[in-house]
C-alpha cells in the first residue's frame, strides 16, 4: 500500500461518463460524494453560496475510524449517482480501492506535507484533525471545483480563503486554551491523533491499538500501565464507536479515569462550524480529563 503521492494527484475531470446532464449544463446540478464527515463538512464550506451544488456523504457509520471499513451497496449508490467524487486521501480509503479504479476523483490530500508512519510503512492519513492541514484540504477541494465548474470558481476560491483565514484563527484560540494544560503527553486508542498532537503541541506517549483492529495483549496492558505511572496520567482516552476493554484494563489495573475522543467519522452537521466543534469538543476532553 506504498502509494505514491504522485499517483493519487488528481486532475479534476468534470462530470463523469453517464451522469453528464442532457440539457444546459449551464446550472446543471453538481452532486458532489464526500467519502468521510470531515472532507464532506469542508466542501460544504467550499461550495457555500454556489447555487446548485449538492454534497452529499458517503461513509457515516458508528465506526471509530476507516481502517477496517468496507464499502455497502448504499455507498456504492451514493458514489454511482454523484457528479464528482472528493476523498480523504493519503490512503484513508482502503475500502475504495477498487471503486477508485480507472475512475476520476478528487484527492483532498494532494501536496499536503502528510507524515511518514515508519511502523506501519505508509502515509499517516488522519490530515483532518490538523486544523491548518484541513485548511489545505479545503482549497484543494475547491481548486478541483473550479476546474469542474469554471463559472463559480471565483467563489470557491474566496470561500478556500476564507476557510484557511478562520481556521487559522480557530487553531490559534485552540492552542491557547491548552496553554496552562499540566500534562501534554497522551495515551490515545489508535494512531489517529498525532496531526491534532502536532497541531496542539501535545505528545502521543502510546496507542492502545497497535494494529488497526486487533485488541491489546496482555504484555501491551502491562507496558501502557509503565507509561501511565511514569508520567503520572490521570486519564487515558478511547474513541467515540471504539473498542472500551483495554481502556477498562488500564482503568482497572492504574487507576485512571476512561475519557472519550472523537475522530468525527460520524455526525450531523454540515458547516465549518461543526468541523470546529469536533476539534473543540476533543480540546475540552482533554482540558477536563487532565485539569
Ligand atoms: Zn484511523
Amino acid at each position: 500500500m506504498k502509494r505514491k503521492l504522485t499517483l493519487i494527484i488528481i486532475s479534476a475531470l468534470l462530470f463523469l461518463s453517464g451522469c453528464t446532464p442532457s440539457s444546459s449544463t449551464d446550472d446543471a446540478e453538481l452532486t458532489i460524494a464526500c467519502t468521510t464527515y470531515p472532507v464532506y463538512l469542508l466542501t460544504q464550506a467550499v461550495t457555500e453560496q454556489v447555487p446548485s451544488t449538492d454534497a452529499v456523504l458517503v461513509v457515516n457509520q458508528q465506526v471509530s475510524c476507516l481502517h477496517n471499513y468496507t464499502l455497502t451497496m448504499e455507498d456504492m449508490k451514493i458514489i454511482d449517482q454523484a457528479n464528482l467524487l472528493v476523498i480523504n486521501g493519503a490512503g484513508l480509503e482502503t475500502f475504495l480501492d477498487d471503486v477508485l479504479d480507472g475512475r476520476t476523483y478528487l484527492d483532498a490530500s494532494t501536496g499536503l506535507d502528510l507524515r511518514w508512519n515508519e511502523e506501519e510503512g505508509e502515509y499517516d492519513p488522519h490530515i483532518w484533525m490538523d486544523p491548518t492541514l484541513a485548511g489545505q484540504m479545503a482549497l484543494n477541494i475547491a481548486t478541483g471545483l473550479s476546474s469542474v465548474d469554471v463559472k463559480h470558481a471565483s467563489q470557491y476560491q474566496a470561500n478556500a480563503a476564507q476557510i484557511i483565514s478562520e481556521l487559522s484563527q480557530f487553531q490559534k484560540a485552540m492552542k491557547d486554551q491548552l496553554t496552562s494544560l499540566p500534562i501534554r503527553k497522551l495515551i490515545t486508542f489508535h494512531d489517529g491523533f498525532l496531526y491534532f498532537a502536532n497541531a496542539f503541541d501535545l505528545d502521543i506517549v502510546a496507542s492502545v491499538e497497535e494494529e488497526a483492529g486487533a485488541e491489546a495483549s496482555a504484555r501491551r496492558i502491562k507496558e501502557l500501565s509503565a507509561l501511565i505511572n511514569q508520567y503520572h496520567l490521570p486519564s487515558v482516552f478511547i474513541e467515540k464507536n471504539g473498542s472500551t476493554s483495554a481502556a477498562n484494563a488500564l482503568s482497572q489495573e492504574c487507576g485512571v479515569a476512561v475519557c472519550t475522543l472523537d475522530m468525527g467519522m460520524n455526525g450531523t452537521g454540515n458547516s465549518l462550524a461543526d468541523y470546529e466543534a469536533l476539534i473543540q469538543n476533543n480540546i475540552n476532553t482533554i482540558r477536563e480529563a487532565y485539569k
